[in-house]
């Protein structure tokens, strides 16, 4: 058993992870502000005497006693990430600051939950860890893609500099149950859209692409890799190689959903990369790690659990 942070563990991906990392036989710290994720996403834990949970800023420093470090806090969603960009940059560097100096304290082993939006609107396709990305550093999304771009850097010396054990993962875009229904990301969007029967809102003409990992998917990645040799460091790329564009998962979220929503066509944001899938050849050879839930079956729990908490808001 080890005693396991986990940074920003009570949003979307962070509770999933506390309870994978529970029934693993482990002692879970989740330390979150609530800025994006919610006590009602970690609320079944919080009677289990290996759960423990702390509110606290990663933006200042934290002094507890843990064997290994996951850091996820950091806003995801664009609208959220946009909505106070000064913070989402400070949450990226000085969090990811706080937390290296806390692992170097502890010689814990740390992993980031770095992202695919490091590749910005990439020019190769599908994009290898080996390419440096294609970001706006002067953008409406810099303060997330530069602030992980620079956490990365930060992870990558207190490597080389203080020969911390450390793991990098990038993150492409993941679904499933406990998205924020107002998140705005687009599998949220369009599920709830759907269940409302309002239109479904394609950003720009509904071509550019997405592969889309469900949520299990991506917590079997991030232990795997945790769990790698030392010095294996990556970044690796974890998601799910199925791209799709935004028009065929609004046809399948409609499928499923049934229902009377029309497609409503608004403005593609800023920036808005065109298409993005993971080559993910470094997982399979070095975590043996490979998707297996299909989009069709991932869309289903995930329309499942915002019927029922849709039902619980009416
Ligand atoms: P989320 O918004 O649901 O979770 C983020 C959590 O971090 C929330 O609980 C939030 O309250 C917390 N948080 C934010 N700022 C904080 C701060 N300063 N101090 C403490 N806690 C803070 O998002 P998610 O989808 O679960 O994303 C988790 C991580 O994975 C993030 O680092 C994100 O960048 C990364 N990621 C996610 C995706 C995805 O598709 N979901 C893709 C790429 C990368
Ligand atoms: N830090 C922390 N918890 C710890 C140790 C360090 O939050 O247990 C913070 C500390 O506030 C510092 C940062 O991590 O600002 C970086 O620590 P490091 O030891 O690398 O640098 P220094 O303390 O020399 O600035
Ligand atoms: N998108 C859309 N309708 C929505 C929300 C998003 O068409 O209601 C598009 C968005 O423009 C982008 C894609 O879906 O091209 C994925 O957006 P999301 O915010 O989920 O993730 P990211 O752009 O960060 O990959």
């Amino acid at each position: 058993m080890q005693k396991i942070l986990v940074t920003g563990g009570a949003g979307f991906l962070g509770s999933h992870l506390c309870e994978r990392l529970l029934r693993d036989g482990h002692d879970v710290l989740c330390v979150d502000n609530f800025y994006t994720g919610g006590k009602q996403n970690i609320a079944h834990l919080l009677g289990n005497p290996y759960f423990e949970l702390m509110r606290h800023d990663v933006t200042f420093p934290l002094y507890v006693e843990v064997d290994r470090i996951y850091n996820l806090a950091c806003p995801a969603s664009p609208i959220h990430y946009q909505f106070d960009p000064v913070q989402t940059t400070k949450t990226s560097v000085h969090g990811a600051i706080n937390m290296l100096g806390l692992a170097k304290r502890l010689k814990a082993r740390i992993l980031q939950a770095s992202t695919s939006e490091v590749y910005g609107d990439p020019e190769i396709h599908p994009q290898t860890e080996d390419y440096w990305g294609r970001v706006n550093p002067v953008g409406i999304r810099a303060c997330y893609d530069e602030g992980k771009r620079c956490a990365e850097t930060l992870f990558f010396d207190y490597y080389r500099q203080h020969n911390l054990d450390i793991k990098v993962v990038r993150i492409f875009n993941t679904y499933g149950p406990r998205m924020h229904p107002n998140d705005g990301r687009v599998v949220s969007n369009f599920i709830v859209q759907a269940l409302r029967g309002e239109d479904i809102t394609i950003y720009g003409d509904g071509q550019q692409t997405r592969s889309f990992c469900y949520v299990d998917d991506m917590i079997e990645g991030f232990v795997r890799m945790m769990d790698t040799e030392r010095g294996f460091t990556g970044p690796i790329n974890v998601g799910n190689p199925c791209e799709f564009t935004m028009l065929q998962l609004a046809e399948e979220v409609l499928k499923q959903v049934g229902g009377r929503s029309k497609l409503a066509f608004k403005a593609l944001p800023a920036d808005d990369p065109k298409q993005r899938q993971p080559d993910i050849a470094m997982a399979r050879d070095k975590l043996g790690w490979e998707p297996t839930v299909q989009l069709e079956d991932g869309l289903r729990e995930t329309i499942a659990y915002f019927k029922r908490t849709l039902m619980v808001a009416a």
